[in-house]
């Protein structure tokens, strides 16, 4: 499928300069074929990719932001949103540039949109994330802000560096990604929270141009044949796919495919980037979306992106004694054990639950990476 209004320009008028990319094979008529993700855009010389981030450069596919970031925060990782992993504690956050999907409501599209690489700092090689997020006290990092798989050779980098170092890693992902590079990407991650951004093909190709399938494929990969941890997502947006009948096939097909334990949560759409004609989402559709998960079966859904503490504890799904309360993104009523029991009934919550709670809090904390801000700076958690 070749679908993707490529840039044949060279950057800012100089040569594009770039890391080997994997995933790629070349075509019988000369042009090489981007294997990553589900686009398989097929390039000329000097074209970049619809991510904008991959490009050819000669004969070979290129990755243009390996060692680039936008920048660098310390946020709770219940801000992911991950509700089930290593509660309380920080994460540091980071993205590049650029996105394999063109959704008209993106909530980050200045940074995915990301033309101007000049907004990337340049020093932000593999080690000194990993070393960073010790020196924070942060217990993971997150690839986030935009998609990850598009920069998969920096981030399987940044993720096998935290190993090394016991910091875990945490994808945030619309897991738009094709098999083989799904199976090298997640093999590094220890989290994922995955967009599943409706629940109808027309949904992604009208909003989106991407497929649902893909995105169905990957999450039913990570349940079936991986240790990752993961929990989805879904902003809904009024008129889109908010309706009733759509939540709960959605809700039915997760239940289904990913059993009880998967953590859903439902957003509220803030009216943004291409989609400022929908009004925000209102709470009772919220409401509505969480009263059809629970009806399926699921025990963990969560609303968020308003402030409703009812629809954003965790309860134990044996005796339903409050686990986790949360008001925002700082944790209230702590009911577990430090290995994650109902200390009520014994329950196991699923998740990935490591002593008591940390105590980060709704904090969100800039942080530069230089080796001077490096060095001066003392243990913030
Ligand atoms: S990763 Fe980028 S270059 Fe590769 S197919 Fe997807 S959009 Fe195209």
């Amino acid at each position: 499928m070749t679908n993707s209004p490529f840039h044949s320009d060279l950057l800012d008028g100089k040569p594009l300069n770039g890391v080997p990319g994997r995933y790629w094979h070349a075509l019988p008529d000369g042009r090489i074929q981007c294997d990553l993700c589900p686009r398989y855009c097929r390039l000329q010389e000097g074209q970049r990719g619809l991510c904008f981030v991959r490009a050819r450069q000669g004969d070979r596919m290129v990755l243009t932001t390996y060692g680039r970031s936008s920048g660098f925060c310390l946020d709770p990782i219940e801000k992911k949103p991950l509700n089930h992993f290593l509660p309380g504690t920080a994460v540091l956050s980071f993205g590049t540039a650029g996105c394999n999907l063109t959704c008209k409501f993106c909530q980050n599209w200045d940074i995915s949109k990301a033309r101007d690489f000049d907004r990337l700092m340049d020093q932000a090689p593999p080690e000194a994330i990993a070393e960073a997020a010790l020196r924070s006290g942060a217990r993971s990092v997150a690839f986030t802000y935009n998609d990850p798989v598009i920069f998969l050779e920096y981030a399987v980098d940044v993720a096998q560096a935290c190993r090394e170092r016991g910091v875990k890693s945490v994808a945030v992902s619309a897991g738009y990604i094709c098999e083989e590079p799904r199976r090298e990407f997640f093999a590094q991650m220890d989290a994922a929270n995955i967009d599943l951004k409706g629940f109808t093909e027309d949904f992604y190709r009208k909003l989106c141009s991407g497929q649902l399938q893909a995105v169905l494929e990957t999450l039913v990969y990570l349940k079936q044949e991986t240790g990752v941890w993961f929990e989805i997502t879904t902003l809904l947006i009024p008129g889109e796919n908010d309706s009733p009948a759509e939540l709960e096939a959605l809700t039915q097909w997760v239940m289904e495919q990913l059993g009880p334990d998967v953590p859903l949560h439902f957003s509220a759409f803030h009216p943004d980037w291409k989609m400022t004609d929908k009004p925000p989402t209102p709470p009772e559709t919220l409401l509505t979306a969480w009263r059809i998960a629970r009806e399926a079966g699921l025990r963990y859904v969560y609303t968020g992106n308003i402030h409703h503490p009812a629809t954003q504890a965790t309860l134990c799904h044996g005796c339903g004694a409050a686990l986790i309360g949360r008001d925002w993104y700082e944790l209230g009523t702590w009911g577990l054990s430090d290995d994650g029991l109902c200390r009520h009934c014994g329950t196991r919550c699923a998740g990935v639950f490591d002593g008591p709670p940390g105590h980060w809090g709704r904090r969100r904390l800039p942080l530069r990476l230089g080796p001077a801000n490096m060095r001066d700076r003392a243990p913030l958690a």
